[in-house]
């Protein structure tokens, strides 16, 4: 007999589907608008032909434009170009990656370290690479999503637990007590601005036998001696974080990232972490600037001095304001509005007074917690901390008044 033939069921069309989602989203008020910054001197950028006061990078140190970074990149590219050509093993892996890697092992106080083009490769090279299929991972309800998506790309079992508590850490871990587990959890919470419990969770690892790692993308540079992150700020050691992911995009105003710990890590990774085998080396002369960044981030106290006077002032004057602070130390200082619609009305009336603030929605954050995520840098004086309180005071109040009201 012959076999049927199926049933002309349409194939359901793929960039249909998508476009549907983006429909979806947009009625939903959750689209994201793509916009182009065309000049940027520090914070002060030109976007849609407007000068903006901007509180919404990552660039903690005020590096990103630092003339002896520019130099160093330029010098670089005269003496070796642009592009690394290739992988790390074939023929990409240059000089000036090894010295940078030499710099970032030596600052973090680990063994050896290895760079990746962006964080979100290293965290899924690195999970990809320890964690097997019928292994554990146990992650904070509120880590980047690459770590999520790094367990997700090893097929292990993931297991969150609630924001910031160890002891949920341990049920999850006690859930699989003979299994080979990592604790994953971001140092410094990217859209919070708080610290993970550091210290509880390596003494948790340590009891359970599983592998900790934390991903310090907001803390290094900006917590601990010399900036050493927010793990050397805990007093931790490679032995308590046998896994340390950090980024060179944010307070070390370049790109990149990278992982170090225990040299067999190191090594492991180089075999196995697929997002490092097969992928390009990032270009050279960026590794000659993110060399001078880090030599820079490490000796100037001062601007970590000055970013710490200004997110005082931050929270004393929005404190003052009766503004919803979060429970946080760092340049990231979320106010919470609640609803998108609200955060949305925040964002754009601050544009209309010159200031720009993104507003994060969910899926970023969960459902109910839109927010202004504030950020601070050492490019900032107390007068910009003082323009952005004054436009805050008077668009906040009536949004959290009203809000409820639908
Ligand atoms: C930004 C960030 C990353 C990703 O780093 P990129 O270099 O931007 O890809 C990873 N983890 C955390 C916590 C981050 O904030």
């Amino acid at each position: 007999m012959a076999a049927k033939v199926a049933p002309a069921v349409p194939r359901p069309e793929l960039l249909a589907r998508i476009a549907g989602r983006q429909a979806e989203r947009e009625r939903a008020g959750l689209l994201r608008r793509l916009r182009a910054v065309e000049q940027a001197q520090g914070p002060r950028v030109r976007v849609d032909g407007r000068e903006l006061l901007a509180f919404c990078s990552n660039d903690y140190l005020g590096l990103a434009q630092h003339p002896e970074l520019i130099k160093a990149l330029q010098r670089a590219a005269d003496a070796c170009g642009v592009g690394s050509t290739a992988a790390h093993l074939v023929v990409g892996h240059h000089r000036e990656h090894a010295a940078l890697e030499e710099a970032l092992a030596e600052w973090t106080g680990r063994e050896r370290a290895l760079l990746f083009s962006t964080g979100y490769a290293a965290n899924l090279g690195a999970l990809q690479a320890l964690l097997d299929t019928d292994d554990l991972c146990v992650q904070d309800k509120l880590n980047h999503a690459c770590l999520l998506d790094g367990a997700r790309l090893a097929g292990c079992a993931l297991k969150r637990y609630p924001h910031a508590d160890v002891a949920g850490a341990a049920r999850q871990l006690a859930t699989a007590p003979r299994t080979a587990a990592l604790l994953a959890s971001d140092g410094v919470f990217s859209m919070d601005g708080d610290l993970a419990p550091l210290r509880e969770l390596a003494a948790l690892a340590m009891r359970e036998q599983a592998t900790l790692m934390i991903d310090d993308a907001h803390g290094l540079g900006v917590l601990g001696p010399q900036g050493a992150g927010s793990v050397a700020d805990a007093e931790l050691t490679q032995t308590d974080v046998p896994v340390l992911m950090a980024t060179l995009g944010k307070a070390l105003g370049c790109a990149g990232a990278f992982v170090a710990g225990p040299a067999a890590l190191i090594e492991g990774l180089t075999q196995f972490a697929r997002s490092w085998v097969y992928s390009t080396a990032m270009p050279p002369a960026l590794a000659a600037a993110a060399r001078v960044a880090v030599r820079l981030a490490r000796r100037d106290d001062d601007r970590r001095a000055h970013l710490a006077a200004l997110i005082a002032r931050f929270r004393a004057g929005a404190g003052q304001l009766g503004l919803p602070l979060a429970a946080s130390v760092t340049p990231i200082q979320p106010l919470r509005l609640g609803d998108s619609a609200a955060a949305m009305r925040a964002a754009a009336a601050l544009e209309t007074c010159g200031l720009l603030v993104t507003a994060i929605r969910p899926p970023t954050v969960p459902a109910g917690t839109a927010r202004l995520r504030i950020t601070l840098s050492a490019a900032h004086d107390a007068a910009d901390v003082d323009r952005l309180l004054d436009a805050l005071a008077q668009i906040v109040p009536p949004l959290l008044a009203g809000a409820g009201d639908g």
